[in-house]
């Protein structure tokens, strides 16, 4: 008989400069916060409000490793992102106060079966087939605030086989992180271990197995990921 007694497996990131690492609690997203990848898209208005989607823990890739080509879609692409690491707790946490629960920053991929997010549009289904699913989060390493300070402008910018496809800049961010850690935790309860990626600029496109990937953030090191 299989026993239900296990050790449940904490993912986790390096953090830069320091020997210990990064537990990950939760990974939340924000959809479409550049007005350059809303126009590519055609299909939001850009006044909306910010809203947000999640992605396992487990679904964390580290840089250098390698992402599986997924199951169950054709149309397998990249949205290159800030990522922002929470180290307090927070609830309905005033814009003015957001920038004390963040830990850090990092560079990361919110990897998207575009055929599927598109079918879940059209239909009104929920995005999780599209955006939730295994390896799904490539990050880099964690760049604390006490090194690195807050990231509130700089180019960020993603490669393909060298060849660069997306560039844009912090400050062109719709909702800016203050404003998305105050409006999530409206949502939810903020605990020190959540994720926070913050969008996509436009040049969002395919990738092929072999193919491999270079993301940059000014400030901030690089993440190189290969799709197997
Ligand atoms: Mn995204």
């Amino acid at each position: 008989m299989p026993s239900f007694v296990f050790q449940p497996e904490i993912h986790s990131l390096p953090i830069a400069g320091r020997p210990e690492r990064f537990p990950v609690r939760r990974i939340y997203c924000v959809g479409r916060n550049y007005v350059s990848h809303i126009r590519e898209m055609k299909e939001a208005d850009e006044r909306d409000p910010p809203f947000f989607f999640q992605k396992p823990a487990d679904a964390l890739v580290q840089d250098g490793e390698s992402v599986p080509y997924p199951a169950f879609t054709s149309d397998f692409q990249y949205e290159v992102e800030l990522v922002v690491a929470l180290g307090a707790v927070g609830r309905d946490v005033a814009t003015e106060q957001a920038g004390d629960l963040i830990f850090g920053y990092a560079v990361g991929i919110d990897m998207t079966r575009r055929d599927r997010q598109r079918e879940a549009c059209q239909r009104g289904l929920a995005w999780e087939v599209g955006k939730s699913f295994d390896q799904s989060a490539p990050c880099s390493r964690l760049y604390p605030v006490s090194s690195v300070g807050h990231l509130r402008r700089g180019a960020i910018t993603l490669a393909v086989n060298g060849a660069e496809r997306q560039r844009g800049d912090l400050s062109q961010l719709i909702w800016n992180v203050p404003e998305i850690i105050s409006k999530i935790s409206q949502q939810y309860e903020l605990k020190p271990g959540d994720l926070i990626y913050t969008g996509t600029p436009a040049g969002v496109g395919p990738v092929n197995s072999g193919d491999s990937i270079q993301c940059t953030v000014e400030g901030l090191g690089s993440l190189g990921v290969t799709i197997a």
